[in-house]
């Protein structure tokens, strides 16, 4: 028993998508199958100041706490979007986020970097003592 796999998602009527769950035909600008429900695709992304806002803030403090929240950035989705504006959020994200982690890994070097220069100046001072 072979299962016959949809090969073709896309009818050849452009406006016409078939559902990849029951196969139904539904329209390219529907979110979710009339029939059963299946999320066709998600929902466009907000590109309002806000949405951005947080993006771009997200972008900035994903870094410093160490990639813990990098799931819950939007940025990678925001850049794949079909729509040029998220998209556009999504490559200002990038720049951002890029640019933090640069700054993050510098801090974390000139953190470490001062710490073994007091290190050594305290080491130093220890055997100037004798
Ligand atoms: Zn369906």
């Amino acid at each position: 028993m072979e299962q016959i796999q949809n090969e073709q998602e896309k009818s050849p009527n452009q406006n016409l998508l078939l559902c990849p769950m029951c196969h139904q035909k539904v329209l390219q600008e529907y979110y979710f199958c009339p029939n059963c429900g299946k999320e066709l695709r998600s929902k466009p992304l907000p590109t309002d100041a806000l949405s951005q806002g947080a993006t771009y803030a997200l972008s900035i403090i994903i870094p410093l706490t160490g990639f813990i929240f990098i799931s819950k950035w939007p940025g990678a989705k925001y850049f794949k979007s079909s729509d040029p504006k998220a998209r556009r959020t999504g490559a200002i994200a990038w720049i951002i986020l890029l640019a933090s982690t640069i700054f993050t890994i510098w801090f974390a070097y000139y953190l470490a970097d001062k710490a073994i220069q007091s290190s050594l100046s305290s080491l130093n001072a220890d055997l100037g003592g004798f």
